[in-house]
């Protein structure tokens, strides 16, 4: 069964190939074009602190607002600006753009734990060389604190050359950053490399909190991680949280931040602002 279906697999990507490369084309010279023309847009999905109820900051999320195919979601043309480094200045405006949206947040809404501002770091930007200095630089032009703002790596970049990942995470840890190991569960994780990343928080991965129920093994996955997270001493942040069965569950495990569309999609800046306005408590 499984050679069939590897074959039909084949055939269908032979069939497809011409069209492939042509719209592979088409979208790295629209992807140059849109940043120069400033065609990205931050949409922001609120954090929340399940122990308050209350936002705790947001997740900046890019959307390519495209000419003719209107909002391009990130999964459709991250890829292709990984492979063409156009990540790389892509990447400078989405983090300067969230941190001067934050620190507007935080004039407008002061609290005692002050919002922060989660950003997603590609692996190409991962491996940038003046990744540190770009960021440095950033807090100094926008005027945010280092402690608002909190970087995502995926476990599979940070698993990629975990040497590295170790030395370029403390450098980040010196600017005060928050970090996090996005999508948790989905990839490959040393265990013994884990204590050693220098990180506040592992996120863990919606699929896994979308079939949590019960007696579910999800459920137990979903446990499982967060004991392993609080006695590495980091925060867990549960993602793609949908239902209030779900919210229950997590705040019984303890689990500190949730974020999914039982709370709020990912939106953009002026409905944030009117949701903060409204200091919702969940
Ligand atoms: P991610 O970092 O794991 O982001 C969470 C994704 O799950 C977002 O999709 C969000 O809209 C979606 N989501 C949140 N709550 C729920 C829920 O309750 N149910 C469901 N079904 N989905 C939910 P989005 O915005 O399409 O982003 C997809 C991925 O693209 C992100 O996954 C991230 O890996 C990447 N990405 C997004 N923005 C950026 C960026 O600025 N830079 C980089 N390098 N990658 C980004
Ligand atoms: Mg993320
Ligand atoms: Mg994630
Ligand atoms: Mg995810």
């Amino acid at each position: 069964r499984a050679k069939a279906s590897g074959k039909a697999r084949h055939e269908v990507f032979v069939a497809g190939m011409r069209v492939q490369v042509m719209t592979r084309l088409q979208l790295e010279t629209d992807l140059r074009r849109a940043i120069e023309r400033q065609e990205f847009r931050l949409h922001y999905q609120p954090l929340i602190s399940l122990q308050t109820g209350k936002i705790a900051g947001f997740e900046a999320l890019v959307r390519w607002q495209h000419p003719d195919r209107g909002l391009v979601p990130p999964n459709d043309f991250i890829p292709v600006a990984e492979e063409t480094e156009l990540i790389i200045p892509m990447g400078k405006w989405i983090t300067h753009e969230a941190c001067r949206q934050l620190k507007i947040w935080q004039e407008q809404f002061p609290q005692e734990q002050p919002l922060l501002v989660s950003v997603n770091l590609s692996g190409k930007q991962f491996s940038q060389l003046n990744l540190v200095e770009q960021i440095e630089q950033t807090l100094q032009e926008t005027g945010l604190s280092g402690h608002s703002l909190k970087l995502e790596i995926t476990e599979s970049i940070a698993m990629t050359d975990v040497e590295s990942t170790i030395a370029l995470l403390q450098r980040l840890k010196a600017l005060h950053l928050q970090l996090s190991i996005d999508d948790f569960g989905t990839g490959y994780s040393s265990l013994s490399y884990l204590h050693r990343f220098p990180t506040n928080t592992i996120k863990v991965d919606r699929s896994f909190v979308s079939r949590m129920g019960d007696e579910s093994e999800d459920s137990q996955i979903v446990q499982t991680i967060i004991l392993l997270g609080h006695n590495l001493s980091m925060d867990i942040v549960a993602e793609g949280v949908e239902t209030a069965e779900q919210l229950a569950s997590l705040r019984t495990l303890k689990c500190e931040y949730g974020q999914g569309f039982f709370f709020s999609k990912p939106l953009v800046v002026e409905a944030a602002t009117a949701l903060l306005k409204s200091d919702p408590q969940w």
